[in-house]
């Protein structure tokens, strides 16, 4: 079967999207949209798709006229003691949510197709991944850039939408799309939450009913940290105290960190004008949470 045959068309004629698996079948769809000049946006995820990844998708839709979304749950991301095996997977509810959410392509590889026999190339930064995650997570962000950087080769898209949840990714992909000169615009999506708080993500469902009960205190937290530090409070001080309550709530947290929010550096105080963060990750049983404010929400 040619590539383009292999292209398996689903969902009505209005809402019609491509799906391949392979390269070739990706790089024989390509064309007819740039052929058209069409902005290509894309959207990496590794599935399980929550409203969080269906607004990157009404983000990427907004910015571009033609909208790719992979799925690929990455080994490569993953350390050996990490939660790969039991990643969750639902391949069928997330091709309709991707049709539904009006997306055009789905781009699901396979690992093999992704990382072929042989294959020895891998895309390594330093600073910006060094701490945090990088340093929880040893070889996580190589994982992230590399996967990242392919994908973004395999479709030339000129737009890729991240969301802000995951702070220092959104950093990372930035910051190696730029030094390796990929002609491709980052699109920040700010976080999609539960009402009450809590950053939607594919891993909250792990979460008991009890420490679903508490994972929103992670985020209220950050905020009352960030609306005390933006006031004037002394900032070792305050992270020292959220931290002191997040242990008492039952979390193990890993770090509670203002930074620079470009580079991640570590701040010591806050530095007026400058844009800052405070990133958080703490841990409720196995589950590890993530999330982070701008310090300018404090002021607001
Ligand atoms: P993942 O499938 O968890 O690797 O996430 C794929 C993309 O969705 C990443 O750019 C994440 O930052 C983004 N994402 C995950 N959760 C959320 C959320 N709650 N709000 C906005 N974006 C999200």
């Amino acid at each position: 079967m040619s590539a383009a045959l292999a292209a398996r068309r689903v969902g009505s004629d209005a809402a019609r999207m491509q799906v391949h698996r392979d390269i070739p079948g990706l790089r024989a769809a390509l064309p007819a949209w740039r052929a058209r000049r069409a902005r290509i946006a894309l959207v990496p995820t590794m599935g399980a798709l929550h409203e969080g990844h269906l607004s990157l998708v009404a983000a990427a839709r907004a910015a571009a006229d033609f909208v790719v979304a992979s799925i690929l749950v990455n080994p490569t991301q993953f350390g050996p003691d990490e939660d790969l095996s039991r990643y969750p997977r639902d391949e069928a509810g997330d091709l309709a949510k991707l049709r539904a959410a009006g997306c055009d392509l789905a781009w699901l590889p396979t690992v093999e197709a992704m990382y072929p026999a042989g294959n020895a190339t891998s895309v390594q930064l330093r600073g910006v991944c060094d701490g945090f995650e990088g340093a929880a997570r040893p070889g996580h962000f190589a994982g992230v850039a590399t996967v990242c950087t392919k994908l973004f080769l395999q479709t030339g898209a000129d737009i890729a939408a991240f969301g802000e949840k995951d702070w220092q990714q959104l950093q990372v992909v930035r910051r190696a799309a730029s030094d390796l000169d990929i002609p491709i615009r980052i699109l920040p999506v700010p976080t999609v939450r539960e009402a009450d708080g809590l950053a939607l993500s594919s891993r909250n469902r792990f979460l008991s009913p009890m420490q679903r009960a508490t994972a929103p205190l992670l985020h209220a937290a950050l905020r009352r940290a960030a609306a005390r530090i933006g006031a004037g409070a002394a900032l070792r001080a305050v992270l020292a105290e959220e931290e002191a309550g997040l242990r008492r709530a039952g979390f193990a947290p890993d770090y509670l960190a203002l930074v620079e929010a470009e580079t991640l550096r570590p701040l010591d105080a806050m530095a007026p004008g400058m844009p800052m963060r405070l990133l958080a990750a703490a841990r409720l049983g196995t589950v590890r949470l993530l999330d982070n404010v701008p310090l300018r929400e404090a002021i607001a």
